[in-house]
């Protein structure tokens, strides 16, 4: 019986999906969106799990399943109604989905998430393939944080192993009297404490790969953030040509080391000195990505779908130069404005009903020659002030 299975999950392992079949999204925010719009142009179906019956992706799906992403019976019957399953964010219940992978083929496996969900994983696994990250201690009590400090002194962050995301569950200390503060953080779970890295720029990269072993990876994005959320991505990222090349090798390496299948997002900091530094891995499309549906001759939401899909990946070529700028719930009204003034900008929503401060509501690419003209022209409008 367990012989059987593996030479099912052999097949299953190399065989190219067709179109017509099935990607099953666990998760139904804007990754999921673009994901399920990539898909249909290619000729798939795609059914989305998550509980608001008004998220972005189950509005573009062919189905949705609206229960949350921990519901065994719901992720079977996602799973049954689904010839390949893929997720659109990395906090899903991994015990869930083991579960799952006795029952269906998740060609990007638990082990992925399990490195990439914790920061202490992330950073081990980092560590052991000979790449560069933050100096960091795993802290669990006020006295390995104390202990922690002293070794990588101030400044430095705080973080949570899991779960954070957008700046959130994350505290810098700056001075000891910033240890009180702090140390709260302990009572949500397991923290890691990072030495803070100098950077001059904080950039991305989206490497893919599919079962065969194919690897292709795209330009590589500037990111500015505000408030730790990204605010604008700027591609080509304002490196030198040796540090766009080294960026990329370092995001094939882990492609290549994490036997990936699917995209995955490398974030990166990049020191004065051409220093670079892994931050942290996303295992989905990635929001600094969003530019290479315009921008490129595939998006990452393509790729990604090619990639799971197991069809073959193509070499990706920067079209044009291009920014991308987020609108978050603060800026919606006034971007709204900016449609009839701006006919070059691509203007993109994602369908969210409630408007909150800080939450991501749509995104604006714009293709340029000139990034400086356009950054100050983007700026010019006051939208983002
Ligand atoms: P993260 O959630 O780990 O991506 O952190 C959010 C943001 O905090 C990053 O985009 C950086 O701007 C900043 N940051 C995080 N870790 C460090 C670090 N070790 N050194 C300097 N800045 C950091």
């Amino acid at each position: 019986m367990i012989k059987l299975w593996k030479a099912v999950i052999f097949l299953a392992d190399t065989a190219q999906l067709k179109q017509g079949q099935t990607i099953g999204i666990i998760g139904g925010g804007q990754l999921g969106q673009m994901l399920v719009l990539s898909a249909k142009a290619m000729g798939l179906k795609t059914i989305i799990l998550d509980p608001d019956a008004t998220c972005p992706a189950g509005q573009a799906a062919d189905a949705q399943i609206v229960a949350p992403y921990d519901d065994l019976l719901a992720l079977e019957e996602l799973a049954k109604r689904s010839d390949v399953l893929t997720y659109e964010f990395e906090n899903v219940d991994l015990a869930a989905l083991e579960h799952l992978t006795d029952a269906k083929l998740l060609p990007q496996g638990t082990k992925l998430l399990q490195i990439t969900k914790n920061r202490l994983a992330e950073k081990a696994f980092l560590h052991e393939h000979g790449l560069k990250t933050a100096p960091f201690r795993a802290v669990n009590t006020r006295a390995e944080l104390e202990q922690a400090v002293a070794q990588l002194g101030f400044p430095s962050i705080l973080k949570t192993c899991e779960g954070g995301y957008d700046g959130k569950a994350q505290f810098t200390l700056k001075e000891e009297a910033d240890l009180d503060v702090a140390s709260e953080l302990l009572a949500q779970g397991p923290c890691i404490l990072e030495g803070f890295v100098n950077f001059s720029l904080e950039c991305s990269v989206m490497v893919a790969r599919n079962a065969k072993g194919e690897v292709t990876v795209f330009p590589v994005s500037e990111n500015v953030h505000r408030d730790h959320i990204l605010h604008e991505s700027i591609i080509p990222a304002r490196i030198t040509s040796k540090e766009h090349k080294k960026a990329q090798t370092i995001a094939i390496k882990i492609a290549q080391s994490l036997n990936l299948r699917g995209i995955l997002g490398v974030e990166l900091f990049v020191e004065p000195n051409g220093e670079i530094y892994v931050n942290e891995l996303a295992p989905r499309p990635h929001n600094s990505g969003h530019y290479s549906i315009e921008a490129c001759n595939f998006s990452q939401f393509d790729i990604h779908n090619r990639a799971v899909m197991n069809w073959p990946l193509p070499k990706i070529e920067l079209l044009k130069p291009a920014i991308m700028v987020n609108i978050l719930g603060q800026h919606k009204a006034l971007s709204e404005d900016l449609i009839a003034r701006k006919p070059q900008w691509h203007f993109h929503d994602y369908g969210k009903k409630d408007v909150r401060v800080d939450r991501k509501m749509g995104h604006i690419t714009i293709l340029t020659d000139d990034l400086e003209q356009t950054l100050a022209e983007i700026k010019a409008t006051q939208v983002w002030d």
